[in-house]
């Protein structure tokens, strides 16, 4: 156990003993045992014991101690004004972090201060902005299994839920297999996982974080109960017990870290720049709901293109595959030139869920050409966009009463831009940007009831006054016309008291402690009439107030105190009312984000030269796949470097497994990778880097890289390798794309071959999947001339006096060899060590030989044979000094069909 977690043990053990505000300490420690409490005191987070110290080492804040009457208690605060940042370090080193406010006024109460944990902050129930990436959603699962019901016989299915705190994104899934629900948990990648008694740990990876929660939370008809209090009958809308379950327990999960027990604005700024200093009672506000989640949108993996987590990584969609490998060389990076937050999100949804039909994916398609044909519309679009804010955790704020002035600003300000959006788009061709423009609802009532109610430039503080416009209420008015009243009196008062008194040093001023008074100076003490009244004596003059003074001031601070808090209650209610608009905000959200991620990929298509891809009928290739490249380019490739050489493919059911061969670093694992990238980008909607291309939607791509070549990827046993290559075996199909790149390669050369040999006969024969197979096994290509619908492309390099030029150009047939010795050579290896190598490589058959290796280095065969003694006379009699590279190679073959004979 954790000794920042739980009840402090030198606490515990005189619990009862403890200063009342210990012992709150003590009892929220007990009650949210798995989280680090932040405890309120003044201005100042505490924490106490174990976990000050834990704190303090972490956080590298000072550690002091407490003391009461019970004994010393080690002590670490953080100030309440920039917690967010302490907050985030806490999250990272792996804590939950429940904040413990103050709720009550210190001078409400005779007694100890009320505390209550307001928020539970954890890496998946994010809403602070601080703490988010604004481009990309941040999830929490929920995982659990479904039973079999009368109605649902074959219900035993895992079934995933998802839910973005921060936006209100709610999506639910359930499959039959744990490993196509581990699938969608690498797609979305949350950061946290709710699991009930019976969730299998093995689909969540390492870096998500494993919340255990309630059991009863996981009950079906509880959960069932949570689900419909939002969103209507579970059994219409999801379709297993299992999402019900999912979906129920997340949704407790969401309210509890909302902190279910005290609702509204809390003192202490727990959230900055809304320090609230008049809290709304506890259950004044709707219970624990959160009113900002209004959709849950259910969907079958199947829908979408699978990507499973090796292929997300392999394809680069989000993360570069090098270890050192620049942050923008991945697919996103390329493809996002998104003006807001909201875009930038959705085409980050939509490349992790790429398309399977047809006619939807036209329709992105035939959005993108018309705006790629009008860079006016595209850039103004752009331009505009980018005064949009983050609408989705704007009203999620709004929603929670989280927001301040300055937020329903934001609000208006985004609203204003939406008009002129629907002027972009008033010419609007195709189905798509026509239904755009529709969903753009400037929604002129929230509008103009902001920009009525909230001034231009609001302070950050909503309790203290200038929010409220002039002209919104009547009241408000009449007690600021009060107050401003009573200051003109007192401002005009100086003047009225010198000339009655004849004192011209006379002045009135002001001070926190005593108020308004007169000051009159010692000399001019004998002027001074009845009326006044000493306050204060100084040095060299005497302050006094006056009756009517004072009845006035106390008027002004009466109105003042009581127009701040009437902006208050208006502001509240402007609040409430905008937050009763929340699926309207939410759909033009939805829509705003479609047009951003619209126009992005239609900028990037315009400026990289991409061309609109046709997409063939699904049934159009015999239920196999079509896939037909001219010009092709790696998207990702092309921008990391001055020229790239534009490559074709042709894949149809009668050439659909391709043995490319080639020596290293001719471009066979690029080559590969962009024709899977074209068929991921013409299906998220994008044009795709070619001259032309025609394609099949694929349903799933499967990537395979070969151990050695994934050292990066920590994944260097065969055993992995193997592993992965089972579930392509029992999970491809004709309508999968599958990338082999090198498999085979961890073990000994005759081993990897046959294994090799087998996959790619099954993958012909049974799977009939379209396959790319970038290998060193040369025999393969032989294969392929046996199989029907198997054929060759290899790298062709070009070398003069032994040095290599690549051409990165593919062509049909096989590779003649390997050359590795000269990828040595051009990569700057010594030139003894490449002469060394070249005597050792010239015995081994070049298909062995990618590098030279320590196996070259003695005359056995790396199958174990002895080297036959004539084969050995005629590979020592050979000059090697005087061979040129093609001779070389000749010798080689006619050395190799000796031994074979
Ligand atoms: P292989 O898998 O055959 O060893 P890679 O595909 O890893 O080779 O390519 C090696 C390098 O060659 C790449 O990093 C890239 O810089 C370059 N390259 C590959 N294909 C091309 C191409 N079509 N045009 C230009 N350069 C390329
Ligand atoms: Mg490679």
């Amino acid at each position: 156990m954790d000794p920042a977690l739980g009840p402090p043990d030198a606490m515990a053990e005189k619990r009862d003993e403890l200063t009342p505000m210990m012992r709150q300490y003590h009892d929220l420690c007990a009650r949210y045992d798995d989280a680090l409490v932040l405890f309120q005191v003044g201005d100042f987070y505490e924490t106490f014991c174990g976990a000050a110290e834990r704190s303090a080492r972490l956080l590298e804040i000072a550690l002091t101690s407490r003391e009461d009457s019970t004994g010393e208690y080690p002590m670490a605060g953080i100030p309440i004004d920039n917690a967010e940042s302490y907050i985030e370090d806490l999250l990272e080193a792996g804590y939950r972090v429940a904040v413990a406010d103050q709720v009550e006024e210190p001078g409400e109460t005779s007694g100890v201060v009320e505390r209550a944990v307001t928020r539970i902050v954890t890496p998946g129930t994010l809403t602070e902005d601080e703490l988010l990436a604004s481009d990309d959603n941040n999830f929490v699962a929920a995982i659990a299994r479904g039973r079999g019901t009368d109605t649902r016989p074959a219900d035993d299915e895992l079934a995933l839920a998802l839910l973005d705190v921060s936006t209100g994104d709610f999506l639910a899934t359930s499959s039959p297999s744990d490993e196509a629900i581990a699938d969608e948990v690498s797609r979305f990648a949350p950061a946290e996982a709710v699991v009930g008694p019976d969730a299998p740990a093995d689909v969540l990876p390492e870096e998500c974080m494993v919340t255990p929660f309630d059991d009863r939370a996981f009950d079906r008809d509880s959960a069932g109960e949570t689900v419909s209090g939002y969103f209507g009958d579970p059994d219409a809308l999801l379709a297993s017990d299992g999402e019900i379950r999912a979906c129920g327990a997340l949704l407790a999960y969401a309210e509890y870290a909302r902190g279910g027990e005290h609702e509204g604005e809390r003192g202490g700024g727990a959230e900055r720049g809304d320090a609230a200093d008049s809290p709304v009672a506890a259950g004044e506000s709707e219970g624990d709901r959160l009113e900002y989640l209004t959709h849950l949108t259910r969907y079958d993996p199947r829908e979408y293109l699978l990507l499973d987590a090796v292929a997300l990584r392999s394809l680069e969609l989000f993360e570069p595959r090098a270890v050192r490998g620049r942050e923008d060389a991945t697919l996103v990076g390329v493809l996002d030139e998104t003006a807001c937050a909201l875009g930038g999100r959705k085409l980050r949804d939509w490349l992790r869920r790429p398309l399977l039909e047809p006619h939807r994916i036209e329709a992105r398609h035939d959005a993108v050409e018309e705006l790629t044909g009008s860079v006016q519309t595209r850039e103004h679009c752009h331009e505009l966009l980018r005064d949009v804010y983050d609408l989705e955790r704007l009203i999620g704020r709004i929603s929670r009463e989280r927001a301040n002035a300055r937020d329903l600003r934001s609000l208006r300000d985004t609203l204003a831009v939406v008009p002129e959006l629907r002027d972009q788009l008033a010419d609007a061709d195709c189905d798509r940007l026509i239904a755009l423009r529709d969903e753009l609802d400037p929604l002129a009532d929230v509008r103009d009831l902001i920009d009525d109610a909230v001034v231009a430039d609001p302070p950050i503080e909503i309790t203290e006054g200038g929010i409220v416009a002039e002209d919104y209420d009547a009241d408000l008015d009449d007690l600021r016309g009060t107050a401003r009243d009573g200051k003109q009196w007192i401002d005009d008062l100086e003047a009225r008291e010198r000339e009655r008194t004849g004192v011209d040093s006379l002045k009135v001023g002001y001070n926190s402690v005593h108020g308004y008074y007169i000051e009159v100076t010692n000399p001019n003490l004998d002027a001074v009439p009845e009326n006044y009244q000493r306050r204060q004596t100084l040095k060299n003059s005497e302050r006094f107030v006056t009756p009517e003074l004072k009845e006035r001031e106390d008027e002004i601070v009466g109105a003042e105190e009581r127009a701040d808090e009437r902006e208050y209650e208006l502001f509240c209610d402007v609040r409430r009312t905008v937050a009763d608009e929340v699926e309207r905000v939410q759909r033009l959200a939805d829509a705003l984000a479609t047009l951003d991620a619209l126009v992005s990929l239609a900028t990037v298509a315009a400026q990289y030269d991409y061309c609109r891809p046709e997409i063939l009928d699904r049934e159009a290739a015999d239920g196999g796949l079509e896939i037909a490249i001219e010009g092709g380019r790696h998207p990702v490739v092309e921008r990391t470097q001055e020229s790239f050489v534009p490559n074709g493919a042709r894949l149809s059911p009668e050439r659909r497994l391709a043995v490319i061969t080639g020596p290293n670093m001719s471009g066979k694992s690029t080559y590969m990778r962009q024709v899977a990238q074209i068929a991921l980008l013409a299906q998220v909607g994008s044009f795709v880097p070619a001259r032309a291309a025609r394609l099949t939607p694929v349903d799933r791509i499967f990537t395979r890289v070969g151990a050695s070549d994934d050292i990066a990827g920590g994944r260097s046993t065969f055993m992995v390798e193997m592993d992965e290559l089972a579930t392509i075996l029992r999970d491809a199909d004709e309508r999968s794309l599958v990338l082999l790149d090198e498999v085979g390669r961890g073990t000994s050369t005759a081993d990897g071959l046959a294994i090799a040999q087998a996959i790619t006969e099954h993958l012909h024969d049974e799977v009939g999947a379209t396959t790319l197979f970038a290998t060193h096994h040369h025999p393969l290509t032989e294969l392929a001339d046996d199989l029907s619908a198997a054929f060759t492309l290899h790298f062709a390099v070009d070398q003069t006096d032994g040095e290599v030029v690549f051409h990165h150009e593919i062509e049909p047939g096989a590779a003649t060899g390997s050359y590795g010795v000269e990828v040595a050579t051009a990569a700057g290896v010594p030139e003894a060590v490449v002469d060394r190598s070249r005597e050792l490589v010239e015995p081994a058959t070049p298909a062995e030989t990618d590098a030279p290796t320590a196996d070259a280095a003695t005359t056995q065969y790396a199958d174990g044979g002895e080297l036959p003694a004539d084969v050995a006379a005629e590979l020592r009699a050979l000059d090697v000094g005087h061979l040129t590279p093609v001779d070389a190679l000749t010798e080689l073959d006619r050395l190799q069909r000796l031994l074979e004979e």
